[in-house]
């Protein structure tokens, strides 16, 4: 073994850092460090679209030394990649050789984009999904390439990587399989006024539309073949078709994988001294109780700051993962999602609300006892009690025509 420390954290994003900060309030001394594959240090991975944009610089994303990231004390090593941990050794492997035993390991090693094995020459040059800070500088050359790009999915973080490039000039086709964008977060009729917004910013939207192969020259990407035998000319594609766990380097350790790295309510896996978080990590949801898996940062950074607070001995248990975007917008428009947002066939009370400028969805559970889901377009405004709520399995028999009509406030909730 080439050294030892005492807590190990693979992986430096939103869950390796917020427990590396949690370690060092409760453990001023303890040797803390970090391994992490890329060679960018630690930062704030959800403004990566603006480096594409033009609207801000690499230096303004960085995590270690701002914000709630003090850095204080925190070896990080970049170009970093473990390749095996050894349990019962307590002792990680690097790529290059170099072993470093812990007392205590994090595995925070997040998520990857899927290429779909169906699509043919997702290797061709001009071909992006955008996960990472390089990503998002290779992205920005192959721009100045470009005239039109072709982006094949229609998640948030495709229709991210889509206004980043509308910004540059580029014209932007986005081509997506089910009838409407944005289908993980919201029915297809909640989606009405941000397809509207889209619409305005110039966005071309095939929907009901798969694709089949990238099509290349010389000069790499040409075109992307549909399903249906049309061609869309193009100079880049940007895959954007959901994400899959970075935990191979676990094969043979010993430690649970289900899905993902399966952790307890205390964050630990099922060997000694290992524990998970972020998007690699298998929790549960707090509405449902199911084992669930998110890609958001708000969740990464407080499961990974309860996995720091677990490791360094005060017992906290992780309140569950919950589907919330605070304050997210595309186009200019805010929205939330969070809880049971998808209602088609199921016994739900649900009251919508349309007008030019908002949408509200919320749903009740049979019984009209039980907030269970919220989705709010346009007028973001009382998301977090509607949040409370939902999280907290409150009954709302008592407020419910007060939350129907958008007039509920957190003294409504106060104990007669
Ligand atoms: C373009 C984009 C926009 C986004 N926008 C939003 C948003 O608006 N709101 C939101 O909530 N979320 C957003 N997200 C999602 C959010 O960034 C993720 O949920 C969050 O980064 C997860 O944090 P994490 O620490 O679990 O993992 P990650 O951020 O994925 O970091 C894991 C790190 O571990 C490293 N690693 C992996 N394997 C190894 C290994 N074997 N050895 C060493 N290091 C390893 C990886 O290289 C990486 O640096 C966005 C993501 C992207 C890509």
């Amino acid at each position: 073994m080439d050294s030892a420390e005492a807590y190990v954290i693979v992986g430096g994003s939103a869950a390796g850092m917020a427990a590396a900060q949690a370690i060092r309030e409760r453990d001023p001394a303890a040797g803390i460090t970090v391994l992490s594959e890329e060679a960018d240090a630690p930062y704030f991975r959800p403004l990566i679209p603006y480096l594409v944009s033009g609207r801000k610089q690499a230096r303004e994303m960085t995590l270690a030394g701002s914000g709630p990231y003090t850095g204080r004390d925190i070896q990080v090593w970049t170009e970093a990649r473990v390749t095996a941990v050894d349990c019962k050794g307590q002792r990680v492997t690097l790529a290059d050789g170099r072993q470093l035993g812990y007392g205590k390991v994090l595995f925070a090693t997040g998520s990857r984009p899927f290429l779909p094995p169906e699509i043919k020459g997702t290797d061709t040059e001009g071909v992006f999904a955008l996960r990472t800070l390089a990503d998002a500088r290779r992205m920005a050359r192959r721009v100045e390439a470009t005239r039109r790009a072709v982006m094949l999915g229609g998640g948030l973080l495709n229709l991210k990587a889509a206004f980043a490039l509308l910004e540059r000039g580029i014209r932007v086709t986005l081509v997506v399989f089910s009838p409407e964008v944005l289908s993980q977060l919201m029915d297809p009729e909640d989606a009405l006024l941000i397809r509207r917004a889209l619409d305005r910013a110039g966005l071309e939207i095939r929907t009901g539309a798969a694709a089949r192969t990238i099509l290349g020259d010389g000069s790499g990407v040409r075109a992307v073949g549909l399903d249906d035998g049309t061609e869309i000319e193009c100079q880049m594609v940007c895959i954007g078709k959901g994400v899959r766990p970075n935990m191979e380097f676990l094969a043979g350790s010993g430690v649970r994988i289900g899905g993902g790295i399966v952790a307890d309510r205390f964050t630990a896996c099922n060997q000694p001294n290992t524990f998970a978080a972020g998007d690699v990590a298998v929790t549960y949801e707090p509405v449902s109780g199911r084992p669930i898996m998110t890609a958001l940062w708000t969740n990464a950074v407080e499961m990974g700051r309860c996995a720091g607070l677990n490791m360094a001995g005060v017992p906290t248990a992780y309140t569950g993962t919950f589907g919330i975007l605070n304050a997210t917008q595309v186009a200019d428009m805010p929205f939330v999602s969070m809880g049971t947002v998808h209602t088609g066939g199921l016994d739900f009370q649900i009251y919508r609300h349309a007008s030019a400028n908002a949408y509200r969805k919320l749903v009740f559970d049979p019984e009209g006892r039980r907030l269970m889901g919220a989705v709010l377009v346009g007028d973001i405004a009382n998301a977090g009690i509607y949040r409370y709520l939902i999280r907290e399995k409150r009954d709302i028999s008592a407020v419910k025509r007060q939350i129907v009509n958008h007039q509920l406030h957190y003294g409504h909730l106060l104990p007669n």
